[in-house]
């Protein structure tokens, strides 16, 4: 099936036989649970919108020619790393891109692995690197929506995963059969698990050496017998999409994914217990350039909204007169286009890899990687700072059809704009900043590429370091003791 409709999406979600657990309920369709619904429709409003716009989204598929989406690109050319940006952005735009996990992420991940299926190869898994590349047509041609579990639970970070719980808590290889291999233990976390028709496991951190039993990379159906998904709470609010604009919509869920002896098949194993092979498949396939291209898409998207919500908040306010929250809005913009130059500097700097790839020039990326989470918080601390007591004068949508509405109208009205008006954007603001989607989109920002201290700290080893070496030395050497 190529390029799907929402509604093809929707109805292969409800056909399925997944174990998601929802407070305690076992979720027989998340396409009309009330708590489920409006992410699910906003899901399948990202497939109508490819359909809408082909040229902006869509490519022929290489297996037969048919439209599908141009995030499954095995990029070769600056052109095709450009057009995938323009349609990541695109469906970022959708929700202000405060959804991190549109299918588009796992896409370019998938065509990464297997654009360096040699890697696998390279490294003594032939049949994994068949396997990958099989999927990857699979996805691509299916038009199929995947989330990842790659980090293990909390047990004990100090100590490696064979000596946390008994080495019985992160899920490992425990046998092998005739048709498969058998994982058991959990993974944290899958966000977008009830929107998903796949899982793919595959290296998040690079493990050390001995951890072959950890090292499995693999895909499955979401309704593969023995998995089970447990959701957190839902931040979708139930009311009008008038009161939560994002909240309503955008609610992507996150899930610990528990592995009750569950058997992969063959053919869907890509690393089978091979620490080599599995760090590998990360590092040389260059999945940190592809993966921070799509991520900083997203998040320059979302600084680039972030940005507007402020600028009007402070023009219906008119505290945009003042020199000081001119300068909020002036750092606020620094940001989104920081990014922007960022994204730019990667790909016009690419270049093809080993494969024959084309691989952005990782720099700027990785830069990015260690800023985002400094900036995204950032970014919600000065829309506070902008927009003050406003959030809280924010009737509903029922006081707004209610007696009290003449009175709403005189007192919350604002220099440029009638009560409604401010109502509405100073509720998009909180939604964006406040509400209970905002304090996880906030953590989601803090971690989903890995923690900021850590990934910084990264920055400075990966960093190429001859030329300052070289500026500092052309003084150092013409200093005589
Ligand atoms: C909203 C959200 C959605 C997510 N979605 C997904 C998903 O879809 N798929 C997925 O695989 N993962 C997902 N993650 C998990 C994400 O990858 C992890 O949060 C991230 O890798 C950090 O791991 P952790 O949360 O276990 O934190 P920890 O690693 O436990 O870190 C907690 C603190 O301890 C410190 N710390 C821990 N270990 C060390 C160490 N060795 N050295 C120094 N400091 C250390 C960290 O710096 C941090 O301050 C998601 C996370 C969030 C918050």
């Amino acid at each position: 099936m190529p390029a799907r409709t929402g509604e093809q999406f929707l109805e292969r979600l409800a056909a399925d036989d997944r174990k998601l657990w929802f407070n305690g309920e076992l979720v027989n369709d998340v396409t009309t649970h009330p708590q489920f619904i409006g992410a699910a429709r906003a899901m399948a409003d990202l497939y109508d919108a490819q359909l809408a716009d082909p040229e902006l989204h869509l490519m022929p598929s290489p297996t037969d020619g048919e439209p599908v989406h141009i995030t499954h690109i095995i990029p070769k050319t600056k052109n095709d790393l450009r057009r995938r940006q323009a349609a990541i952005r695109a469906w970022a735009e959708m929700s202000a891109g405060t959804r991190g996990r549109t299918p588009d992420y796992l896409n370019v991940t998938i065509a990464c692995f297997a654009g360096r299926a040699d890697v696998l190869a390279k490294h003594g898994q032939e049949a994994g690197a068949e396997n990958i590349v099989a999927y990857h047509a699979h996805v691509r041609d299916e038009d199929l929506s995947t989330t990842h579990v790659l980090v293990n639970p909390q047990v004990d970070r100090s100590v490696t995963e064979d000596k946390q719980a008994g080495g019985d808590v992160a899920m490992k290889k425990v046998a092998t059969t005739d048709s498969g291999l058998v994982v058991n233990g959990a993974k944290m976390l899958a966000t977008l698990a009830p929107y998903s028709d796949e899982l793919i496991v595959y290296p998040g951190y690079l493990l050390p050496d001995g951890a072959d039993d950890y090292a499995v990379s693999f895909a499955i159906p979401m309704d593969t017998p023995g998995l089970s998904f447990i959701c957190r709470d839902s931040y979708a609010r139930l009311r009008s999409p008038h009161d939560y604009p994002l909240s309503s919509q955008f609610d992507e869920q996150d899930a610990v994914a528990i592995f009750d002896n569950v058997e992969i098949p063959w053919d869907r194993v890509f690393v089978d217990g091979d620490v080599t092979a599995y760090n590998a498949m990360q590092i040389e396939a260059n999945w940190r350039a592809h993966i921070i291209h799509q991520a900083m898409t997203r998040a320059w998207t979302k600084l680039d909204f972030a940005f507007g919500l402020a600028h009007m908040i402070s023009e219906t306010t008119g505290v945009n007169t003042f020199g000081h929250v001119q300068e909020k809005l002036g750092e606020m913009w620094h940001y989104a286009e920081m990014t922007r130059s960022g994204l730019m500097a990667a790909v016009e700097g690419a270049e093809p890899d080993d494969g024959g790839i084309i691989t952005p020039d990782e720099r700027s990326f990785v830069a990015l990687r260690g800023l985002m989470p400094k900036w995204t918080p950032r970014v919600s601390e000065l829309i506070q700072l902008i927009g003050g007591g406003g959030f809280m004068a924010t009737p509903s949508s029922n006081d707004m059809q209610g007696p009290m509405r003449d009175f709403i109208d005189k007192y919350y009205q604002a220099k440029g704009a009638t009560a409604a008006e401010r109502i509405k954007l100073f509720r998009l603001a909180w939604d964006f900043v406040g509400s209970e989607l905002a304090g996880r989109n906030e953590l989601y920002e803090r971690f989903y590429l890995g923690d900021s201290f850590r990934m910084t700290s990264l920055a400075y080893e990966l960093a190429p370091k001859e030329k300052h070496e070289q500026l500092v030395g052309r003084f150092l050497s013409k200093m005589e003791a």
